[in-house]
């Protein structure tokens, strides 16, 4: 039973202690998921950026003659080698990443459209710069700017993905990842409002309408993303270095460059006199737009902080939960084991010696205590017990032997250590019984020392003590197997004779009286001291007689020997009635 409830507790804890690290292992995995998304994440919004900045060189050589200044082609070479490198990186990252392969089909696909859509766009520039200056359309140069601004959108499908698929995994990104995305949209439609003005700084005339309305746009759209990263940064738990960032961007993006904006868009209103080239127009505003970049990469490293911390956090939770259980699990078992060996064994063992005591087998071993505790003291309890029923056996056992010496000597002569009156008469009524219901021939032999008083009065007493004995081992001696002999009392010995009839009888007590009389009497000064004997012998006829009538019958026919002259055996020549 406490087996079962041991196991039982142990599955249990076995499976808590699963549910606890397979939560946690998840958040392990999620947290370190999350993390390698944020990385790709990352790279994707790189290569939005890469693909920005190489507008910058690529509209700086659309506004410059042929043949095209050494430095601006090495910073166009510079640039897309830039976007290159970066979205190899990305690919590598996307191909990389266990995803599940319909999502990772998807985003190279989509990566490859980018690609693709990149390589015509470049083409379509080539094209463009080919031509001289004069041949270049405003139209022209529109298209190809456009067909760079187009790639932009086509890596959404890869930076939209990995952005949630990051914040699913670790949802305490989510507000850092959607500043990161709304940091890095800000920096690309400032970079395109930059393009806007392209157009009409290459070919130094006013802004058509076309253009005014992009740009117009453009800078809703800023304005919007502007009020969306201030209501974003606005959230307590914010980095230090986030807050710097967006500080920064306020005072660069939003008061140095837009104020450049401001400036040529206010002389564009006019003839068309900028009094700055394209190129020295980007290189004025393209420097402004790079706290965007560093506001975009600490948002970045925020939530890289935060997912590590959490990598971290689910880390230790699972080692402690790990090391929580196994300590848990070894106290269980060490408290099973211990209860095996300090209770459950020793209780059995015990309980078999007590099922044991109860049958008055004290044999069976009782278990060592292990400790002094309550099991030992039950153990002492039987242990008591046990030596209590121990005594108890030894004083039955002593009472026995003393009772059957008792009887033995309540039914023994002291002198002779012949059977005395009582144990003959009682054996006697039995062996006559049953000789008297098989037929079979019984006799009884009386037999009287002569002359016994003179030899007490004589030698002493102690002498006549030693010529009974002498005349009981004659009697001991001649005694067959079956028959009985005792002392009555006195000098008077009784015999009862089976399958004897009264020759035989006459025959047997005539052999006794003939032994004894040669017999020497031990122990006395005078070795030459004799007794004589004299018997009366009765018999039963055939098992006919009772013991009393045989007894005084014997008894009579001993008298008439006496009255003979002693020293002699007569038997009862008649029936004892
Ligand atoms: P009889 O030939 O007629 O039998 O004469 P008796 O002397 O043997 O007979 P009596 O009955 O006159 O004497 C028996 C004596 O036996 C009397 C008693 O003092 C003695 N006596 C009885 N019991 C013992 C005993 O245990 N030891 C000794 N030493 N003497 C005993
Ligand atoms: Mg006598
Ligand atoms: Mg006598």
């Amino acid at each position: 039973m406490l087996h079962l409830l041991g196991a039982l507790v142990l599955v249990a804890t076995m499976v808590l202690v699963g549910r606890l690290a397979t939560t946690e292992w998840q958040s392990v995995h999620k947290a370190s998921e999350s993390l390698r998304l944020l990385e790709q994440l990352r790279r994707g919004l790189v290569a939005v950026e890469m693909v920005s900045r190489e507008r910058g060189p690529t509209n700086g050589a659309l506004g410059d003659a042929l043949p095209m200044a050494q430095q601006r082609a090495q910073a166009l070479q510079e640039a897309r080698a830039r976007t290159d490198q970066a979205f190899e990186a990305l690919r590598q990252a996307v191909a990389a990443a266990p995803r599940s392969t319909a999502d990772g089909i998807h985003l190279v696909q989509s990566l490859q459209t980018a690609r693709s859509a990149l390589v015509q766009a470049r083409a379509d520039v080539d094209q463009v710069l080919a031509l001289p200056q004069a041949q270049r359309s405003a139209e022209a140069i529109r298209d190809a700017v456009q067909g760079m601004v187009a790639v932009v959108p086509l890596l959404s499908p890869v930076t939209n993905p990995l952005a949630s698929a990051a914040q699913h995994a670790y949802p305490a990104l989510g507000d850092d990842v959607q500043g990161a995305r709304l940091a890095a949209a800000l920096r690309e439609y400032a970079g395109l409002l930059g393009s806007h003005f392209t157009a009409a700084l290459v070919k130094a005339q006013p802004f058509s309408a076309a253009e005014r309305r992009a740009i117009d746009e453009t800078r809703g759209r800023i304005a919007q993303l502007r009020t969306l990263v201030e209501l974003r940064l606005q959230l307590p738990d914010e980095a230090q270095a986030v807050s710097q960032a967006w500080s920064t961007v306020e005072a660069r993006y939003f008061g140095v460059a837009q104020a450049l904006l401001g400036q040529v868009l206010a002389q564009g209103d006019g003839e068309g006199h900028y009094g700055l080239s394209a190129a020295e127009f980007a290189a004025l505003y393209v420097p402004e737009m790079n706290p965007i970049l560093a506001l975009r990469d600490a948002l970045l490293a925020q939530a890289r902080d935060r997912a590590q911390q959490e990598h971290q956090r689910a880390l230790r939770v699972l080692v402690w939960a790990l090391a929580g259980s196994g300590a848990l699990l070894l106290v269980l078992g060490g408290a099973l084991y211990v209860i095996q060996h300090r209770v459950l064994q020793p209780l059995a063992k015990t309980t078999r010696a007590l099922k044991a005591l109860a049958n008055n087998d004290l044999q069976a071993p009782l278990p060592v205590p292990l400790a002094d505790d309550e099991m030992s003291a039950v153990i002492g309890a039987v242990r008591a017990l046990q030596g209590q029923t121990r005594r108890r056996q030894d004083l039955e056992r002593e009472r026995d032997l003393l009772i059957e010496q008792l009887r033995e000597q309540s039914e023994t002569d002291y002198l002779t250590g012949l059977p005395n009156r009582r144990a003959f008469i009682t054996q006697a009524r039995t062996a006559l019984a049953q000789a008297t219901r098989y037929g079979v021939d019984m006799a009884v032999l009386v037999l009287d020392v002569d002359w016994f008083k003179q030899l007490n009065d004589s030698l002493g007493h102690a002498a006549g003590d030693k010529a009974l004995l002498a005349v009981a081992d004659v009697v001991r001696a001649e005694l067959r197997e079956g028959d009985l002999a005792a002392r009555f009392g006195g000098e008077e010995f009784v015999l009862l004779l089976s399958h004897c009839n009264r020759e035989q009888g006459l025959q047997f007590a005539n052999r006794l009286r003939e032994k004894v009389a040669a017999a020497q009497v031990m122990g006395v000064a005078d070795p030459e001291v004799r007794v004589t004997v004299s018997l009366g012998i009765a018999d039963s006829a055939h098992g006919g007689w009772g013991l009393d009538a045989l007894l005084s019958a014997a008894d009579a026919a001993m008298y008439q020997a006496k009255n003979a002259g002693r020293n002699r055996a007569v038997a009862a020549s008649v029936s004892p009635d």
